[in-house]
């Protein structure tokens, strides 16, 4: 069955005043969806919603025929759904941890609860290490563990909050592969600050700041849209103050030592800047800075 996951004038604020999500509306088709926005922005908020583990104020949450906010346990048949954190049992194995929540899943024939368990750790790539305390695990393979969890109830729509926060490379690459594997055939909702992450793998995302959808897009079209209007130049940190007033300045980040603004502009800004093919974080800090009326800093990296 094809699931449509559609959210609709969601709203939510906290008992401390702080309004969460303002009015959110996105309509998720299976695939890998990435929801972009930094921390605070309200990702986590709506990811709690829609895996049915806190209400909004107001708006209205459908998955498929499942009206995800009346129906909960409906909804939670068909989601997994891996947290940000989550709690393991450290001196327990992945096999044997696995299998208990198989159980509790309801798989209760023996045979099947193997097979399925051995199915999951192979997929994850932790079969090697399945007899291993989850303690002694890095955090990929925990994040890998998490993912053999939510997917123990083969779930349509599976909710990855900020899952590769903390990997290293090499696990994080192999944490996104496995991910676009599931996005084959079902929705993934992939909570994130990491613009790669979004444009190694998802077909469609949304930019979310301070509870609102800045941009509801394809990467690859939003990069579309600003190509030919970023422009880049060395400057001294002297200079960048009077840059930054004269023109809509998007990031600044460290290049070998020397200070790389990117700048937004319909036409060549000054001699001194070159054109910049565009990526996803021009686009992403576009948005920011049209939101917040000031570029991001970005660390040092080995490339421009
Ligand atoms: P993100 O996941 O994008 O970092 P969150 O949804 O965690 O964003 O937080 C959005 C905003 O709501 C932040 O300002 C955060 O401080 C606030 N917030 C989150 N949870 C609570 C809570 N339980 N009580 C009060 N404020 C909260």
């Amino acid at each position: 069955m094809r699931m449509e996951l559609q959210i609709r004038g969601v709203s939510k604020t906290y008992s401390n005043g702080v309004r969460a999500l303002d009015d959110v509306s996105l309509t998720i088709a299976p695939g890998m969806y990435g929801l972009l926005g930094p921390n605070g922005a309200g990702k986590s908020t709506l990811m709690r919603i829609l895996a049915t583990l806190q209400d909004p104020d107001e708006g209205t949450v459908r998955l498929g025929d499942i009206d995800v906010l009346s129906e909960k346990e409906r909804t939670r048949e068909v989601l997994g759904y891996l947290p940000q954190d989550f709690g393991l049992y450290p001196g327990v194995t992945a096999e044997s941890l696995l299998t208990h929540f198989a159980v509790l899943e309801g798989i209760s024939h023996r045979t099947d609860r193997k097979e399925t368990v051995e199915a999951l750790l192979r997929r994850t790539n932790l079969w090697d290490v399945r007899s291993e305390k989850l303690g002694t695990y890095s955090g990929g393979m925990k994040q890998r563990f998490g993912v053999a969890v939510a997917l123990l109830g083969d779930p349509r729509l599976l909710i990855v909050d900020e899952p590769t926060a903390g990997l290293d490379p090499v696990e994080r690459v192999r944490f996104l592969n496995l991910l676009s594997e599931l996005g084959e055939r079902s929705v993934v909702l992939l909570s994130t600050h990491i613009v790669e992450d979004v444009s190694e793998l998802c077909s469609h995302m949304a930019v979310i700041d301070r509870g609102r959808i800045l941009l509801e897009e394809e990467p690859f079209r939003a990069i579309e849209q600003i190509r030919g209007r970023i422009w880049r130049r060395v400057v001294t940190t002297g200079e960048l103050g009077r840059l930054e007033r004269e023109h809509k300045v998007i990031s600044t980040r460290l290049l070998a030592g020397r200070k790389i603004a990117h700048v937004f502009a319909d036409a060549r800004p000054g001699p001194a800047f070159e054109p910049v093919q565009p990526d996803l974080k021009d686009v992403y800090f576009s948005v920011m800075a049209d939101e917040n009326g000031r570029s991001v800093d970005l660390p040092a990296e080995s490339q421009p």
